[in-house]
C-alpha cells in the first residue's frame, strides 16, 4: 500500500518567521558509508543499498525534525558527491576516460570527460524526492548542482566551450527540477560554489545559465554560494583570501536582478562583511549561521547574534537561518547539535522580535 502523499506547501503559510533549513548534505549513518569522509564509497550494493538509502533518508528527516528544522531535506543521503552523482546519470560523459583538472582554481582532481552531447536519460533524484515527500508534510528543499559548478568538475573534449556546456547542463537541470516539483518539492536549490571564483563568467553567462535552469518552475528557487566544506583544500584557500572576503560583492548585484527567489550565503565565522547582504535586499536570504568547518557547537546566543547582524540588511520576513554549507564530513552527533543550535538561535531572535 502507498503511504499518504502529503501535498506540497508552496506558500509556506504554516512556517514561522525565520524558518530554518540546512545548506545541503548531512552525515550518513556508518552502515551506509564511511563516516566523516567525502566521496565515501557505499558499504552495500543493489537492492540492499536502495533499502539502506531509504532508511537513511528516514533517519536524516527524523534528526532534522527533532532538531526543530522547519524546511527539511534529504541530507543528500543517496549521493556520494553533490555534483558527480548527478552527472553519473547523464549520457555524454565517460567516467572511465579521466583527466586531471584544477577544481575552482584550488585543487587538482581526476575528473570524467565529456565525450559527446550531454543528455538526461531518466529522472535522477525524483524517486528519492517522492519517497521523502511521503514521509512529511513540512516544506522540502532539494539541492542540485549548478550549471557552472558542474562544468568545473569535468574535462570537456566535446563542446570546447564552458558556456555552451553550462547551457546544456542548465537545460538538463531544468528537466530534473520540473520533475522534482512534480514530486512535491517546495524549494529547488542550485549549489554554485563556482560563483565565488569565476566572477567574470558569472556575470557574463553564469547567472543566465542559472535562470535557464529555473525557467518555468512553479516552486521557490535558491542558489547556494559558499566557501566550501571544511576540508583541507578549502581551509588553505580561505587563508589566501585576506582580511575581508568580498567575493559576494562581485556577483550579488547581478543576482539581485535575476529571477532567483532565495540566495544562500555563508555568514557565520567567515570574513564576509555582512553589509554585502544589502546588495540583494529584496531577495530572501538563507543566512549561514552555523560553521561547518569546525566541531565546536555554536550557542543559541551566537546563532542569534549572527542572524541579528544580518537583520540590518535582510528584511525579517525574508531571513531564513541556515548552515554555512553542507555537513556531510562532520560526525553525526556534532551535526545534530549544530542543527539544534540553529533552531534555538532562530527561536531566540523570534522571541526577541515579538517582545519589541
Ligand atoms: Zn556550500
Amino acid at each position: 500500500m502507498m503511504n499518504q502523499n502529503y501535498a506540497a506547501n508552496p506558500d509556506f503559510a504554516a512556517t514561522p518567521l525565520f524558518p530554518t533549513s540546512t545548506a545541503g548534505s548531512l552525515p550518513k549513518p556508518g552502515w551506509l558509508a564511511e563516516p566523516e569522509t567525502l566521496w565515501s564509497p557505499w558499504k552495500l550494493t543493489g537492492d540492499d543499498l536502495l533499502t539502506a538509502q531509504q532508511d537513511a533518508l528516514r533517519i536524516t528527516l527524523q534528526e532534522q525534525q527533532q532538531a526543530g528544522i522547519d524546511i527539511v531535506s534529504d541530507g543528500e543521503q543517496t549521493r556520494q558527491h553533490f555534483v558527480t552523482t548527478f552527472i553519473e546519470h547523464l549520457a555524454g560523459v565517460d567516467f572511465q576516460q579521466r583527466q586531471t583538472v584544477r577544481i575552482r582554481n584550488r585543487y587538482d582532481a581526476s575528473v570524467p570527460t565529456v565525450v559527446g552531447p550531454v543528455a538526461r536519460l531518466a529522472p535522477v533524484f525524483v524517486e528519492d524526492a517522492r519517497f521523502l515527500r511521503q514521509q512529511t508534510c513540512q516544506p522540502i528543499k532539494w539541492a542540485l548542482p549548478g550549471p557552472m559548478t558542474m562544468i568545473d568538475t569535468l574535462y570537456d573534449a566535446h563542446y570546447h566551450s564552458r558556456k555552451q556546456l553550462a547551457f546544456e547542463f542548465a537545460r538538463i537541470l531544468n528537466q530534473e527540477a520540473r520533475d522534482l516539483v512534480g514530486a512535491g518539492v517546495d524549494i529547488i536549490q542550485f549549489d554554485e560554489p563556482a560563483f565565488n571564483v569565476f566572477f567574470d563568467d558569472v556575470n557574463d553567462w553564469g547567472i543566465e545559465a542559472l535562470e535557464l535552469a529555473i525557467e518555468g518552475l512553479s516552486c521557490e528557487t535558491a542558489v547556494h554560494i559558499c566557501y566550501g566544506y571544511g576540508i583541507q583544500a578549502n581551509t588553505a584557500w580561505k587563508k589566501t583570501l585576506g582580511e575581508q572576503w568580498r567575493q559576494y560583492e562581485k556577483i550579488l548585484p547581478k543576482l539581485k536582478e535575476s529571477n532567483i527567489d532565495i540566495v544562500s550565503l555563508e555568514c557565520h565565522n567567515s570574513r564576509v562583511p555582512l553589509e554585502l547582504l544589502e546588495l540583494v535586499r529584496g531577495k530572501k536570504v538563507m543566512v549561514g549561521a552555523i560553521d561547518v568547518a569546525n566541531h565546536q557547537i555554536e550557542t543559541p546566543a551566537e546563532v542569534a547574534a549572527t542572524l541579528r547582524s544580518a537583520l540590518q540588511y535582510v528584511d525579517a520576513d525574508k531571513l531564513y537561518p541556515c548552515t554555512n554549507c553542507g555537513m556531510a564530513p562532520l560526525p553525526r552527533h556534532i551535526a545534530r547539535q549544530k542543527l539544534a543550535a540553529l533552531s534555538a538561535g532562530a527561536a531566540l531572535l523570534r522571541q526577541e522580535l515579538q517582545r519589541r
